[in-house]
């Protein structure tokens, strides 16, 4: 008996990008193995990057009748509408939820805008791999960072056996015996799917969840699932904590009359982000790039903020204690893609500051270094101070 896949990795299909105010058009776009390319090494799920707008997920579960179910079910329809009131039951604070819309008898199609849940002996005419269990196919709509999930469609195989039961299900393990898969916590890894969650263990990870690329004796949401779809919907359950804006802030305009009054140098170094955009902008894009993700990908994610589509997700959990800083050259080129989005995007006009941009890049750098490392805000500040007037690097506020 060979292990089966819970699932192939849902099968990506994207939108054009294009601005045009005439109808979308869909394109397809297979995207093969997964390429992860982060700086960190990642301890906690893993993330489509791509998640729906707020309010209900519309989900047409139409998987008809069964007789005999284990636990009681009294048809497939049942048995996968408890695994969406399992997800709905910690999406809380996310914004988002499944609405099960039961019994539908629409032909499944893709695209056609409704999320069907069915069983077929292929995938919309794509045969399925031989161990795959079921698949999730997604359309977005593509917006230079976070995708926006259009549609979802879970095509659960024909050609396996099915139940509903709780408990051991791992490689050849069933009440039934060895050929029979539990659809319930099937249901739960396809809808993590629908949701933007990718497979942890497919980004090296070792860790209990749902979400894991093959079917085992896990029957409900882990933690790690749990904080995935949080962390997906920009509910911060995890990460490296940051200061507050306003102390971010203040240290820059206190790092503005140090450059004039300490340094003595002139207002004449042109920009066009304020000091309030670059404390926070510079301290987003470093959060996100703590966080795993690349400097482009940390880039995207805080030009959508700036752009107010809302709070994006990190890219992953980092291991405590192996924060990686990213070079000044990454830093630089982050001020100059907001200085650039702030004249082309937000029309602002030049300001000009005592800073340059690779000061601003550095010395904001250097303050966050000690502020994530156990500095309280005027640590912090004074030890950065102290390197400007040449006192070299202090040590970190953490043992
Ligand atoms: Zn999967």
């Amino acid at each position: 008996m060979s292990s089966s896949n819970l699932s192939r990795r849902p099968t990506r299909v994207v939108r054009n990008a294009s601005t045009s105010t005439t109808a979308r058009m869909a394109i397809l776009v297979i995207v093969g193995a997964a390429v992860v390319s982060v700086a960190q090494s990642l301890i906690a799920f893993n993330l489509l990057d791509r998640r729906w707008p707020a309010g209900a997920i519309d989900m047409e579960v139409q998987l008809g009748a069964a007789g005999g179910l284990l636990d009681g079910s009294p048809d497939w329809d049942a048995c996968a509408a408890a695994a969406l009131a399992e997800w709905n039951s910690v999406l809380g604070p996310t914004g988002v939820r499944f609405n099960a819309i039961l019994g539908s008898t629409r032909t499944p199609a893709a695209p056609d805008t409704v999320n069907s849940v069915f069983f077929s002996d292929t995938i919309f005419g794509a045969p399925f791999g031989k161990n795959v269990l079921a698949v999730t196919q997604s359309f977005v709509f593509l917006q230079n960072g976070i995708d926006e999930t259009a549609e979802s469609d879970v095509v659960v195989n024909n050609a396996k056996g099915f139940n509903c039961f709780r408990g051991p299900n791992a490689v050849g393990a069933s009440p039934l015996g060895a050929g029979a898969y539990d659809l319930r916590r099937v249901g739960s890894h396809e809808f993590g799917h629908v949701l933007g969650l990718n497979h942890p263990d497919a980004a090296g990870q070792q860790i209990d969840a749902i979400m894991n690329t093959f079917i085992s004796d896990i029957d409900v949401l882990q933690t790690d699932d749990i904080q995935g779809a949080l962390t997906l919907y920009g509910v911060a359950v995890t990460g490296i904590p940051f200061p507050p804006r306003n102390e971010v802030l203040g240290f820059f305009l206190t790092l503005e009359n140090e450059y004039r009054d300490g340094l003595m140098r002139q207002q004449d170094s042109p920009g066009f982000v304020n000091a309030e955009g670059s404390a926070v902008w510079f301290t987003e894009w470093l959060r996100y790039v703590l966080n795993g993700c690349s400097a482009t990908e940390a880039a995207n994610r805080v030009l959508l903020q700036v752009g107010e589509l809302g709070i994006q997700p990190v890219c992953g959990v980092v291991a405590a204690g192996a924060l990686t800083f990213p070079p000044r050259n990454q830093s630089v080129d982050f001020l100059n893609t907001l200085d650039a989005f702030y004249r082309d995007e937000l029309g602002r006009g030049v300001l000009q500051s005592f800073i340059d941009l690779e000061g601003k890049a550095v010395w904001l750098q250097e303050y966050l270094r000690y502020r994530v490392n156990g500095c309280n805000d005027g640590d912090a500040v004074s030890r950065v101070l102290q390197q400007i007037r040449g006192g070299g690097t202090a040590p970190l506020c953490v043992v």
